[in-house]
């Protein structure tokens, strides 16, 4: 592993996304996103993720200085056109739309087309929790069979992937207590950790791929050669899973997103996130649903740990301990994927030794 701090990582990430043609605002804002990412814990969306991304740039599907903008909005409502470029900088305009009109209205959508990945969702429900919201954000369509790239997920009982980890993440603001953040993928595990393992060389848990047979597997590599990714929890993860694509892609209009810049890139090109923002104080005193929330959450954390377990946790607090951790320790990455970055480094001539001294 090479084990870098935050600082270190984001001063990585955004030159060599500068290097690369991206905007300096562009490229700090999703070093910034990707680093956040690690320190939440979820490696398979953080720093990574950069050979990705250099990787799209280069090939013309993600256009480093796009400048993403909004097309269409009413009151409640705010269409984002990402401009084919970073899916974070989008991602994060869409989402300060939605809170902006919340704030008025008391709830408000937007909706994300013709962006690259956005990344953690759980990123934008943190941006609603700041600004006092709850929130709700998916990201659907990425498994439409002719253009999928990545990420291909069986419907349940099927053998062939339909669908993608279809990800959806709820945001809860409390009182003194943490927020309750929910954030995961509608398969079994998201693509990224597939991709992670693989790179760390490590088997999957059971029930998560199957191999391009239809067979259950753990082997990464499996899934590479044409397996597929399940559900979790069987038929229920695949209902939501469906929810999901029809947000993603039938509400927002991302099945007819045209691309006269050519940009784009296989899944990304029919694919959509929604946003919504709800005021926490919608239908009682703000102060009453905080109180109300903190007394959910101290009835959840009061229930003794089962066998095998040490304490009930509440969805968020593995994110906010690994953050506090991380920020002091550093982050790290496989040395297989630090050798890619090396390798990008060099071809944008980033000296990555004075970056990270
Ligand atoms: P995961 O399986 O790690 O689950 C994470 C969720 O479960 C979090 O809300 C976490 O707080 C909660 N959690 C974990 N352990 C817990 C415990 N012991 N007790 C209580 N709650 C617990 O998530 P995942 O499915 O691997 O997804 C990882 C990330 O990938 C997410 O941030 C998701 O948004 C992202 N993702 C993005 C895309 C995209 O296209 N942008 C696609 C798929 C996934």
């Amino acid at each position: 592993m090479i084990v870098f701090k935050a600082e270190q990582w984001q001063k990585i990430g955004s030159t060599l996304f500068t290097a690369a043609g991206a905007t300096r605002s562009n490229a700090e804002r999703v070093a910034e996103s990707l680093v956040d990412n690690n320190l939440a814990g979820h490696d398979s969306h953080g720093v990574i993720r950069i050979i990705q991304y250099l990787q799209a740039i280069e090939a013309g599907q993600l256009d480093p200085a796009g400048e993403p903008a909004v097309i269409h909005e009413t009151p409640t409502s705010a269409m984002v056109d990402g401009k084919w470029t970073f899916g974070q900088v989008g991602a994060k305009l869409a989402m300060q739309k939605a809170i902006e009109k919340a704030k008025v209205q008391g709830i408000a959508i937007s909706a994300l087309i013709r962006a690259y990945h956005i990344g953690r969702l759980g990123e934008y429900s943190e941006m609603a929790h700041d600004a006092g919201m709850i929130a709700m954000v998916t990201v659907g369509g990425l498994g439409q069979g002719e253009v999928r790239t990545t990420g291909g997920v069986a419907p349940y009982g099927g053998a062939r992937p339909a669908l993608s980890t279809n990800p959806i993440s709820f945001g809860f603001p409390a009182g003194s207590e943490p927020p309750v953040m929910s954030d995961f993928a509608t398969s079994a595990v998201a693509a990224g950790k597939v991709k992670l393992a693989r790179a760390k060389g490590e088997p999957l848990p059971p029930d998560c791929i199957l191999d391009r047979d239809g067979k259950p597997s753990t082997d990464p590599e499996d899934y590479f050669k044409g397996g597929v990714l399940k559900t979790f929890g069987g038929h229920k993860g695949y209902a939501l899973a469906v929810v999901v694509d029809i947000l993603g892609q039938a509400l927002t209009g991302a099945d007819k997103c045209s691309n006269p810049e050519g940009k784009g890139s296989g899944s990304y090109m029919v694919a959509g996130s929604v946003f919504i923002a709800i005021d926490a104080g919608l239908f009682r005193p703000r102060e009453e649903y905080a109180a109300a929330t903190d007394a959910i959450i101290r009835r959840i954390k009061a229930i003794p740990p089962a066998a095998g377990f040490q304490e009930v946790l509440l969805p968020g607090e593995p994110e906010q301990r690994s953050k506090a951790r991380r920020l002091r320790e550093g982050l790290g990455l496989p040395e297989k994927s630090w050798a890619e970055i090396s390798e990008q480094a060099a071809k944008y001539k980033v000296d990555l030794k004075v970056l990270t001294d």
